[in-house]
């Protein structure tokens, strides 16, 4: 039976086991799926030693993402543009690195009627979630893509490494008045996971404004329902990027395209 794992600190409540093995169903197959907690300072020696104990492939999560980046010997494009490694696999002896966040993010996006091209799109945050995604957005060919962060030096840094080859891309401080209508505000904090305050540029929510928050629950996000409390009408949470970017890794290793309509409705029960 293949072997596959999430990693990640914490991982105890990682939905990933769950996700794949409804994917495995599908598929006809069994697979061993399980969530190994593995801290920063023993990643490499812990990811080789799954591989020698024969894993065919690894989820990665945080904080780990960076580290699993720079673990790959072949990086795929997009992980090169994100400079982010979700995806953990052999290939002729070669540690192949991939990352799925992004195209699962869009994927998520179109299925909920969502396309980027010509939407004013701002994204908060400017973390691990922000620098995968960030890429994707782009090359969606948003009419503009504005980055908000509470350290703005990590907003320019993320805004400098891509505004030569889309000047689309800018960065609006957190005390500014935003005067362009947003159409989507993606939440990319880790503020209300860590149960902190976050503080929003003015302006940031019209009437026609979709809120995406990449964090997931089961009840509304306390991101979702600051966002409906200032008027906005579409509020989504992340798990669809999380069933999204599940099928795209479940695919790289088993050459299976799992369905994920529904799954999001069995996550949830
Ligand atoms: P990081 O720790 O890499 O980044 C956290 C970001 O949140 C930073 O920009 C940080 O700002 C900001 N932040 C934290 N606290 C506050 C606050 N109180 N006010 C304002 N900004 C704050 O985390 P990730 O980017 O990896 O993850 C962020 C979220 O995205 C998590 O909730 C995670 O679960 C979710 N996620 C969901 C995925 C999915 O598939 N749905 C995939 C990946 C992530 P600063 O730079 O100032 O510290």
């Amino acid at each position: 039976m293949k072997k596959f794992a999430v990693i990640g600190s914490p991982i105890g409540h990682s939905l990933s086991p769950k996700i794949h093995s409804l994917f495995a169903e599908q598929a006809e197959i069994q697979i061993n799926y399980e969530a190994i907690e593995i801290i920063e300072n023993d990643f490499n020696s812990r990811v080789k030693q799954l591989f020698e104990d024969g894993y065919s492939g690894l989820n990665v999560t945080l904080p780990l993402k960076e580290k699993a980046f720079h673990y790959a010997d072949m990086k795929s494009e997009d992980a090169l543009l994100a400079t982010s490694v979700n995806t953990l696999f052999i290939k002729d002896s070669i540690v192949c690195g991939e990352t799925t966040d992004g195209r699962g993010l869009l994927l998520d996006l179109k299925s909920k009627g969502i396309e980027i091209e010509g939407l004013n799109v701002l994204i908060l945050g400017a973390g691990g979630s922000a620098k995968s995604v960030i890429p994707s957005l782009l090359s969606s060919n948003p009419n503009s893509l504005s980055v908000v962060n509470r350290t703005p030096e990590k907003a320019a840094e993320l805004v400098k490494i891509h505004k030569q080859k889309n000047p689309e891309i800018n960065q609006i401080g957190i005390d500014e008045k935003i005067h362009q209508e947003i159409d989507l505000v993606i939440n990319s904090t880790s503020a209300s996971t860590l149960g902190e305050e976050l503080a929003l540029p003015e302006g940031i929510f019209g009437p026609k404004t979709t809120s995406y928050d990449l964090a997931y629950s089961k009840e509304a996000t306390p991101f979702n329902l600051m966002a409906k409390k200032r008027g906005v009408k579409k509020t989504y949470d992340g798990l669809g990027m999380l069933i999204n970017q599940a099928a795209l890794s479940f695919e790289i290793w088993n050459k299976f395209k799992p369905n994920v309509k529904g799954i999001d409705l069995k996550l949830r029960s």
